[in-house]
């Protein structure tokens, strides 16, 4: 499932500025039972001879929340089609979760963050039982491959999995032991997979889905991800512009900070936990700091964990001028962008 917004807006005096919005779901729910040989049922807790109280993970991936990754879709306690309810209770489009989701999908920003390497951790010590990582990993749609993938089993057979790894990446082989924060592997947009992320799940000793964030089995758990103050995940500048959203998704490993002045160039950004109501600007500030032009401004409508934006613009002369991104009036981001003769 996948949900596009695109807005154009005409404001005189800049000419056009163009901005663009997209949020993708990060997989189908009909994924699971191609790509995992386990048996499923309902989410539930963990109960009788599965009981699983004293387990204590560590967080999956390294790096900052809301810089390094975002919590994408939690899962999904709904068991009906066609309905979902996340850990705390949203429903519908308020959930932070999509129709039979049953793990937790952490987000990077970009193809240019996953080309770097963002390593995947074992949760808990365990041993290595399944590993899978010979799938083309750069999909931005939901492919038939099988998914990129470690599971890793407990002490009194309880799972966990590391799923859409990044091709030849895992690190470790069936039979090892791996303690807690082993490297695992990369992460990856390998299977039905629209944008790198780690999908990780916590399977029983059942095959029952667990919910690891309702369940609190996370040492140290981020806060509920619409309680994140928006960030700067990643930023590229473009010139010629661009015209569509793939260049932001995928913008090479050149951070280019350099444009030639009176030609048109493009702000391309990602930005993480955006909410209903927040207002998205950019702006540059003329090399003297006398003048400031807002370029692009967006009231955002929906709940969007990771977004991509862009906005035109074009330096009348030569000199060391100011990016300046804000959410609500907020400065939650500055860099300098130096226009040539
Ligand atoms: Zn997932």
């Amino acid at each position: 499932m996948e949900r596009i917004v695109i807005a154009v807006l005409f404001s005189a005096g800049l000419g056009l500025i163009v901005f663009h919005q997209f949020r993708i779901r990060t997989e189908a729910p009909e994924r699971a039972r191609k790509n995992v040989a386990l048996s499923r049922t309902a989410v539930q807790s963990s109960a009788g001879d599965c009981r699983m109280q004293s387990v204590r993970l560590l967080w999956p991936l390294g790096g900052e929340a809301g810089k390094d990754w975002v919590i994408a879709n939690y899962v999904d306690h709904d068991k009906r089609k066609n309905s979902m309810r996340d850990y705390l209770g949203r429903t519908g489009a308020e959930a932070v979760t999509y129709d039979g989701h049953q793990g937790l999908d952490l987000e990077i920003p970009n193809f240019r963050m996953m080309d770097k390497g963002i390593p995947v951790y074992a949760a808990t010590e365990g041993v290595v039982e399944e590993v899978f990582d010979s799938s083309p990993d750069r999909n931005l749609h939901c492919a038939p491959d099988k998914w990129n993938h470690v599971t890793l089993r407990h002490t009194g057979g309880w799972k966990t999995i590391y799923a859409h790894l990044k091709r030849g990446s895992v690190k470790v082989h069936p039979g090892a032991k791996v303690a807690a924060g082993t490297q695992l592997g990369f992460v990856g947009s390998s299977g039905c997979s629209t944008f790198p992320h780690l999908h990780f799940e916590v399977v029983d000793c059942q095959g029952r889905v667990i919910d690891p964030v309702k369940d609190a089995l996370f040492v140290s758990p981020p806060n509920d991800v619409m309680t994140w103050a928006p960030k700067v995940m990643d930023l590229s500048i473009f010139q010629p512009i661009i015209h569509s959203i793939l260049p932001i998704l995928d913008p090479g490993t050149t951070d280019r900070n350099l444009v030639s002045a009176g030609y048109d160039f493009s702000v391309g950004v990602t930005i993480s936990a955006l909410k209903p109501g927040d207002v998205l600007s950019m702006e540059f500030l003329s090399p003297a700091r006398e003048d400031r032009e807002v370029f692009f401004e967006r009231l955002v409508t929906q709940f969007l964990p990771r977004s991509h934006w862009w906005g035109n613009y074009r330096f009348d002369f030569p000199g060391t001028w100011t990016l300046v991104i804000k959410v609500n009036e907020r400065t939650i981001y500055e860099r300098p962008v130096i226009a040539s003769q």
